[in-house]
């Protein structure tokens, strides 16, 4: 029922009492629903007219500012952080060159080997906050070969078309960062035998995307259906920065160095030393050597390695970065008035634990999580306005927890 002395809506006429709010204009009014509505119309028809903006060279961060971006947020790891810096750089040069030229700078596609938790994944993760152009992290582990349970090869692009908008053209620029490659290499020198799951066809199907070509995208990942609409999208300018482990790849390089790894396996510190080192010296070969298909390993012409995380690097990653656990800590505690801090001796303390449980970087956090636990519960509720976190303070709450316990190794 209209009233007739209340606003109404000039678009779907309904009163200011049908409707949660109504705002007036200069010629008429218009109600929630149909600012809502006209906002979608208009969005989509931005998304759809949007072009994507010229590059220019020389508004691009440098190779050297992209590395000195990283280095606050990631500790070492200074030849990665170097190969990348200039990879975006160059991926940014590619965009911005005009086609008329008759050198055409072709993508220089990388991958990044190193042990697990060394910072891979933090490398792309930052790179990604400072980039112009839109950027996805994928798992390959989830991909399959058509037939079996998983998501199709096309699936990886989803996310940058998610990362964007589904605007197609940005989409066909960015760089999409694929982690745990090395969990679609062969296993086995006989492939025929055994149709691995993901194995070489995953990689055939990838090899596709890395050459450049125009794959059809399902809007929304997962496996392709018959009756969904498909996304065309070239990959021809899209950077793919790979990522994996590749456990046991010393054993190749020393096979091909023709050197033995002592005692591989084995946890004694002669060992170690000859793992890092080893990697150190990784080459294409190697990779195909641990089961990726040739073409694959020529489509990555760039080839770097993450050193394993010693002792005092573990030490500067819990204060050192922009956002340190330890920062974070201080931060979340002065929001309630209380000026905390971490003793040398606890940090060091907190240091030989991830040690001692073999937990690297990413355990650091669950120790100082641990031990921050009964601070975060208590303190709130007190009048103290400080706190000193002491090397005894965390080896109680750690043993009060039951750490070592739960983190014993067999
Ligand atoms: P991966 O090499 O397996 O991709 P991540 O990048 O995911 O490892 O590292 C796991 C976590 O460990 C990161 O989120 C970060 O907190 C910490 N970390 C690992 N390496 C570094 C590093 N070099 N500098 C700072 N933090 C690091």
């Amino acid at each position: 029922m209209k009233k007739k002395d209340e606003l109404h809506c000039s678009f779907c006429g309904r009163g200011a009492s049908e409707v949660e709010l109504i705002m007036p204009g200069a010629e008429g009014c218009i109600c929630n629903e149909c600012a809502e509505q006209a906002n979608n119309i208009a969005r989509e028809y931005l998304k759809k007219a949007s072009k994507v903006e010229d590059i220019d060279i020389l508004e691009v961060p440098k190779p050297k500012e992209i590395k000195e971006y990283l280095d606050q947020y990631v500790i070492g790891q200074d030849d990665a952080k170097r190969y990348l810096s200039v990879a975006v750089y160059n991926h940014y040069k590619r965009l911005s060159q005009k086609v008329t030229d008759d050198v055409e700078i072709e993508k220089s596609n990388i991958i990044m080997v190193g042990p697990t938790g060394t910072g891979k994944t933090l490398i792309a993760k930052t790179i990604a906050k400072m980039l112009k152009v839109p950027f996805a992290i994928v798992d390959a582990t989830v991909l399959t070969e058509a037939g079996y349970v998983g998501e199709d090869i096309e699936s990886l692009l989803t996310r940058l078309l998610q990362a964007c908008d589904y605007n197609v053209k940005q989409a066909e620029r960015g760089i999409v960062f694929i982690d745990e490659i090395d969990k679609i290499a062969r296993k086995g020198d006989n492939p025929s035998i055994t149709r691995d799951v993901s194995g070489e066809g995953v990689q055939q199907g990838l090899l596709k995307l890395l050459e450049g070509s125009i794959v059809n995208v399902p809007p929304q990942g997962g496996r392709k259906h018959p009756e969904q609409k498909m996304i065309p999208v070239d990959t021809k300018n899209v950077l793919f920065i790979c990522g994996g482990a590749f456990e046991g790849i010393e054993r190749q390089i020393a096979l091909r160095l023709n050197t033995h790894v002592v005692g591989y396996g084995a946890a004694n510190k002669h060992s170690r030393v000859e793992r890092e080192r080893l990697l150190h010296f990784v080459a294409p070969q190697d990779l195909k050597a641990f089961g990726l298909i040739p073409e694959i390993v020529g489509r990555l012409p760039i080839l770097t390695n993450l050193e394993p995380l010693d002792r005092d690097a573990l030490r500067r990653i819990l204060t050192e970065p922009k956002n340190a656990i330890v920062k974070q800590y201080v931060k979340l505690m002065e929001m309630d008035g209380v000026a905390l801090s971490f003793a040398d001796e606890a940090l060091d303390c907190i240091v030989d634990k991830a040690i001692e449980y073999k937990l690297g970087a990413r355990g650091l956090r669950s120790i100082v999580e641990t031990i921050m636990v009964d601070v975060m519960y208590n303190m709130p509720s007190t009048k103290k306005k400080k706190f000193e976190v002491t090397k005894d303070y965390c080896l109680e709450q750690l043993e009060k927890a039951n750490f070592e316990a739960m983190h014993q190794i067999n």
